[in-house]
């Protein structure tokens, strides 16, 4: 039994290296599975198999796994599946604790559609396919001279996967990953590819002209496939890592001014220890008088994609939330208090708390509000209901907003009101899949209510 976290170093780890290690862990064995009936069209005899997410808390068996090569095949896909009255969920990289792509009719993987297309960097901007893993991405852009600003914990995901949740790092002036998000095409539940920008769209369906973009950032796959992404992107650069182990209260007395001085700042507590793991990433040249007193474990300059992500090879489950940024940290002493006082015996892994800006995404964690996180963690072999169940109410009470990747018990009409823009985002979920073809019971029970079945 794992009872304590060891987390690993990244510096000797390729990139590529890394990709074949999480591609292991994140997907089965390829099928062969067995034949129960006739392809689909772009995958012909590819048709049945079991499917679980990275942690193996998620199951399910499709009917069907596509793994479309284009956007015409993934707009054929949906079309039959309406025409039909079935359903279709989208997968990345299925490293999402929640049900968000289970089903058990139609699984379409973009593990196919993968790559940067085209760079723009007068304009700052990436147009690159859905399916494209998050080291890849790095690697690809910075060949063309750009880079997007943040990662988060590990570059495992795929680009569209980690989006679909509004996958963030840390940084008080950097948004969540979704943020990036500038313009795309998403086949919609219908079967139409809708291209959308800043500037508006060209919907068929009235959503009101700004209305895509903000929806589309955090979609969680609802309102459509994307098949191209436009990212905002920078001029390429380097980071300079420097990781320190401290005592927890010198990181509680010094958290605004750690968090205001440094690009990228994140801290672990350890709940068997008084220790703090602080994380603090500047660019070269630009970092900050402010150093902890304590062990300078590790440093590392280099490009940014590169040292920005962790690897992280124990499996385990996780919950998050997004609350209000607070200097004073209020939410975070409650979590120690009672993770000392009730759940330490049986829980050693870290508490994590990052910083996200603020963002405008209909159903994004950091929407209107700068943000701070604070993140459990669990061994995927060991219970975690009681020790999540126990934390979820007491992160609520300081205005949390759940991850949608992450364990939560949250259904729709405890989560409407904690979203200033909820009812402009099922506006646009109505309009895009008028008939339910990109839901599955979890989204269901998420966005609509239990009232209103899947
Ligand atoms: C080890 C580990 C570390 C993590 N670290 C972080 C972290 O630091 N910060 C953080 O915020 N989260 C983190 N997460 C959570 C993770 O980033 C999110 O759950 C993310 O959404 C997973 O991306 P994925 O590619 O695996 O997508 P999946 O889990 O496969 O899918 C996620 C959502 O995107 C949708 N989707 C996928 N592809 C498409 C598409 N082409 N079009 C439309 N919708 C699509 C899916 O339907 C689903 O709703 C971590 C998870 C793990 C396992």
């Amino acid at each position: 039994m794992q009872w304590f976290e060891q987390t690993s170093s990244r510096p000797a780890v390729k990139p590529s290296q890394t990709r074949g290690l999480s591609s292991l862990l994140a997907f089965p064995p390829a099928l062969p599975a067995p034949l129960v009936g006739p392809g689909c069209a772009c995958h012909p005899g590819r048709v049945a198999g079991e499917w679980k997410n990275w942690s193996g808390s998620v199951q399910c068996s499709p009917r069907r796994q596509h793994r479309p090569r284009d956007a015409d095949e993934v707009a054929t896909i949906l079309r039959r599946a309406h025409e039909r009255g079935g359903t279709v969920r989208p997968l990345g990289a299925g490293h999402s604790s929640m049900p968000l792509v289970a089903t058990d009719d139609e699984l379409v993987s973009l593990e196919r559609m993968t790559g940067v297309l085209a760079v723009d960097a007068a304009a700052g901007t990436a147009e690159v396919l859905p399916g494209t893993p998050m080291d890849e991405l790095g690697a690809q852009l910075v060949e063309r001279g750009v880079a997007i600003d943040n990662y988060g914990d590990v570059d495992y995901q795929a680009i569209a996967g980690a989006i679909g949740t509004g996958t963030h790092g840390s940084g008080a002036r950097l948004g969540n990953l979704s943020s990036i998000l500038v313009g795309g095409t998403l086949v919609t539940g219908t079967g139409e590819a809708v291209r959308f920008t800043r500037d508006g769209h060209d919907a068929s369906a009235d959503l009101g002209q700004d209305a895509l973009l903000p929806a589309a950032q955090v979609s969680l796959g609802a309102l459509g496939i994307f098949t191209s992404l436009t990212l905002r992107v920078r001029p390429a650069y380097e980071l300079h890592r420097t990781n320190w182990m401290t005592h927890i209260d010198w990181v509680l007395e010094h958290f605004h001014e750690l968090v205001e001085a440094n690009r990228c700042f994140d801290f672990y507590w350890y709940p068997r220890s008084d220790l703090a793991q602080v994380r603090m990433l500047n660019e070269p040249g630009d970092e900050p008088g402010i150093r902890p007193p304590g062990e300078l474990r590790r440093e590392e300059t280099g490009p940014s994609y590169e040292i920005l992500p962790n690897d992280r090879h124990l499996r385990f489950e996780e919950m998050e939330h997004m609350l209000p940024l607070d200097p004073e940290l209020r939410a975070f002493r409650e979590v120690r208090e009672r993770v000392k006082a009730k759940h330490r015996t049986r829980v050693g892994w870290r508490v994590l708390v990052r910083t996200i800006a603020a963002d405008d995404a209909m159903l994004s964690g950091a929407q209107g509000r700068p943000t701070m996180t604070i993140a459990l963690l669990h061994n995927a072999s060991l219970p975690h209901e009681h020790y999540f169940g126990d934390m979820e109410p007491l992160l609520l009470e300081h205005g949390g907003r759940p991850h949608w990747g992450k364990k939560h018990t949250m259904r729709a009409a405890q989560l409407a009101p904690l979203y200033l823009r909820w009812n402009e985002f099922a506006r646009v979920r109505e309009a895009l899949d008028p008939d339910g073809v990109l839901r599955n019971e979890h989204l269901s029970e998420l966005l609509i209510g239990s009232s209103e079945g899947a």
